[in-house]
């Protein structure tokens, strides 16, 4: 077995990780991107991948859409997973109406019609990582809002457990709670990605009588009166984070606002290590 290696790119107020399996697969969940920087384009200059085995959408805001057209042009992703919602549902969601990036994904979206199995069926091989996805449904939504829809996915590999919520808010964290597994799954959470860019919204306190994360990433471009940052640190028990300068620290919180691209990596005897590129 080899590395199992997670990065979140800095895309400012936009979401983009990238998940490399031990064999080797990518995976990318959210397709944000800056003006100046396309996680697609870095994957396939600078990296040198020409496949991508699976694309997550956690949901169809435009700051997590903004690199599908690099997507589209320079890959196919075998697969694509995406809220469950209709076409008229999407309308009623987005009543003012969709946003360019989103436009581009309906048709992206188009070549991907037949049912798939969910990522954490066993006739996948992800090289020893293991994968769940959880996500609410419209009907099952009181006050049904695209970013409580988002797909959750969970990653374990060798005693480590990551969390990719999306934009989930009270609403929709509450909902799935109501799920043993998930709540399962959220026990055992040591890297945890903050919902909705770290800001109030997203922020759930009932998540954290279940889940207590070694450290928290925050995805976001500045800090805004909605950003609460600070009610991460009580739930976190620190890891140490390298820098550019190869100093370490005991962090609790990492943000790409303030740390760049976040690289972390956990070896084949559970061995990890964290940089960041700011
Ligand atoms: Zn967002």
């Amino acid at each position: 077995m080899g590395d199992f290696k997670i990065i979140t790119f800095d895309v400012e107020h936009g979401s983009s990780h990238v998940l490399i399996t031990p064999n080797n697969h990518v995976i990318m969940i959210d397709a944000g991107s800056r003006e100046d920087f396309s996680p697609a384009l870095h994957l396939k200059n600078t990296w040198g991948y020409t496949q991508l085995r699976w694309l997550t959408v956690t949901h169809h805001d435009s700051d997590h859409l903004t690199d599908i057209a690099n997507i589209a042009e320079h890959f196919r992703p075998l697969t694509l997973e995406q809220p469950t919602v209709e076409l008229h549902q999407l309308t009623e969601l987005y009543s003012e109406g969709f946003s360019t990036p989103l436009e581009v994904f309906l048709e992206f979206k188009k070549d991907y019609n037949r049912p798939v199995p969910p990522m954490g069926d066993s006739s996948y091989d992800w090289g020893g990582v293991q994968f769940a996805t959880f996500k609410n449904e419209y009907h099952e939504l009181e006050n049904p809002k695209i970013n409580d829809m988002s797909v959750v996915t969970f990653a374990h590999y060798q005693g480590w457990t990551f969390i990719f919520p999306g934009d989930l808010e009270s609403q929709g964290w509450l909902k799935l709670l109501e799920k043993q597994e998930f709540k399962d799954w959220l026990s055992r959470v040591d890297v945890f990605v903050a919902s909705h860019h770290g800001r109030e919204s997203g922020f759930c306190k009932e998540v954290f009588d279940t889940c207590k994360p070694h450290i928290t990433i925050i995805s976001d471009k500045s800090t805004s009166d909605t950003s609460c940052t600070d009610s991460y640190y009580p739930s976190c028990k620190g890891l140490d984070v390298r820098n550019p300068l190869n100093e370490k620290n005991k962090r609790y919180v990492l943000t790409t606002r303030e740390d760049g691209a976040i690289h972390i990596n956990i070896d084949s005897e559970g061995r990890y290590s964290i940089s960041t590129t700011v």
